[in-house]
């Protein structure tokens, strides 16, 4: 399917733990205060520096579990041994005020997205080779030895599944990956 060059209403960026996601989001919204990025419900326990409402909803088991019980997510997944998910109701609110959403998800929650909106623009970030996506990651430290090997596991699935997606974007200069994103989402002339 050819990516949208109409400003896409629902945008899912997806790509293997520590290709840069995080990094392009923010620049994005830093040129793009118009967009509204989800903020997701997660049972991990927040790194360092981050903050409650502001990088996740972080959750106990039982808490997401209700979450989910009550329909409450738009979709979730299990990653790397915790749970995530896109709550529901904000996204629907944004949507209908016709602000873009932007949703950073991991694959098999993309999945489900590309069923329920198959309208969405589906981007995957991919590392310019997988050697320098374990340098990112090892990079950031700010993950176990255990943590960094389930998501460089994970990373080789999700890597396989780019080809579903509407557009791969090599995260190789940011800003020129913060570009190609603009042009993908209709945002540049
Ligand atoms: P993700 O959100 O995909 O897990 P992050 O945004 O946390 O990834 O980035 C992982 C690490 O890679 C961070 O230390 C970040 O500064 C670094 N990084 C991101 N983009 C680039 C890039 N284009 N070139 C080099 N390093 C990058
Ligand atoms: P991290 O623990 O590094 O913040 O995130 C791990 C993975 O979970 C990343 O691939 C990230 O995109 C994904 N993720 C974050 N929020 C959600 C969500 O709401 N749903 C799904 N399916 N994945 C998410």
């Amino acid at each position: 399917m050819a990516p949208s060059t109409a400003k896409a209403k629902l945008t899912v960026i997806t790509g293997p733990s520590g290709v840069g996601k995080g990094s392009l989001v923010k620049q994005l919204l830093e040129l793009h205060p118009e967009i509204w990025l989800s903020i997701s419900a997660t049972t991990r326990v927040p790194r360092s520096g981050e903050i409650e409402a502001e990088h996740y909803f972080f959750l106990s088991h039982d808490r997401f579990a209700d979450l989910v019980q009550a329909d409450g997510c738009l979709e979730w997944a299990e990653f790397a041994g915790n749970r995530y998910g896109t709550p529901r109701k904000p996204v629907q609110q944004q949507l209908s005020l016709g602000r873009p959403v932007l949703l950073e998800i991991e694959l098999e929650g993309a999945r489900q997205v590309r069923r329920s909106f198959p309208e969405a623009v589906q981007i995957f970030l991919a590392p310019p080779s997988f050697e320098e996506l374990e340098r990112r990651i090892r990079g950031r430290a700010t993950e176990t030895e255990e943590a960094i090997q389930r998501r460089l596991v994970r990373a080789k699935e999700e890597l396989m599944a780019q080809k579903e997606f509407d557009a791969v974007v090599v995260n190789d200069d940011l800003q020129v990956a913060v570009q190609e994103l603009e042009s993908l989402m209709g945002l540049r002339s």
